[in-house]
């Protein structure tokens, strides 16, 4: 018992750490991106920024889904790098207003909460994985790495589940990393790579205002694609999220989990 919690403290501890370590990243990748800012469509990595990734209004859209979104409006909320120890607490607000999300998950993190895993299958959510590491030098080192650790997760939700996942989403996103090479290795392994168009930036505003991102990209949002609104399993956002679940809900908007039928929102 006692060492479990010491595990636990160890574990919040490494928490903290990567988390500094992927704003620090993030930030990174943000300065580099202020130069060489939109207007060129580039193929050149680093030069489209996930958490910038606009919901192509500005751009043609002339990929028209194989699958159309539902009739109706509806949103996939998502929720990276759990589960953590709000998780429950997700799962009850998300339950209170008769949402369904997608999780996408790190190996690790899952070892820690077992139970969040399996209490999102049971009340109705999708399951898919994140990786391992988090890290770029690692998951990136190569594409056996980033498939390696993409299947060391969805073993794990295998085993805990029973649930045989392909969904899976790229640390950062699948720009500038998961170049040709990756994403045939993971289409090999018949994975499906979703990334998102509508960012909450929740890492980066931790007293809410994340909220009114999400809002305000939502309205403007003009793409025919479904949409996929990428937030983190953390307390600063579970803090506000009843704020933008009640939202969506008193604007008709149903609150929907990703299904592998779907065609995925990728960046292009
Ligand atoms: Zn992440």
């Amino acid at each position: 018992m006692q060492k479990h919690e010491e595990k636990l403290d160890q574990h919040k501890e490494d928490i903290e750490k990567h988390e500094q370590k992927i704003k620090q990243q993030q930030n990174d990748v943000e300065k580099k991106n202020e130069d060489t800012k939109q207007e060129q469509k580039s193929e050149e990595p680093a030069k489209e920024k996930p958490s910038e990734e606009k919901p192509s209004g500005d751009k043609p859209n002339n990929e028209q889904p194989k699958v159309q979104a539902p009739a109706g409006k509806v949103v996939y909320l998502t929720f990276d790098d759990g589960p953590h120890a709000v998780s429950k607490d997700i799962l009850k607000l998300l339950k209170k207003y008769n949402a369904k999300a997608t999780f996408f998950m790190l190996e690790p993190n899952m070892k820690n909460y077992p139970d969040a895993v399996k209490a999102m299958v049971n009340e109705g959510h999708t399951v898919g994985v994140h990786g391992v590491t988090h890290q770029v030098s690692k998951i990136y080192r190569s594409p056996a790495s980033f498939v390696g650790e993409m299947n060391q997760a969805i073993a794990f939700i295998q085993k805990t589940t029973n649930v045989q996942t392909h969904l899976i989403r790229a640390p950062y996103g699948s720009k500038p990393y998961v170049t040709a090479p990756f994403k045939a290795a993971s289409d090999k392994e018949k994975m499906i790579l979703w990334d998102w168009n509508i960012d909450s930036m929740d890492w980066k505003l931790t007293n809410g205002q994340y909220v009114d991102k999400v809002i305000q990209q939502t309205k403007q949002f003009k793409s025919k694609d479904p949409l996929i609104v990428l937030m983190h399993e953390k307390p600063t956002t579970l803090a506000n999220l009843e704020k933008l679940l009640k939202y969506y809900k008193d604007n008709g908007y149903e609150m929907k989990a990703l299904d592998e039928a779907m065609i995925p929102v990728q960046f292009k």
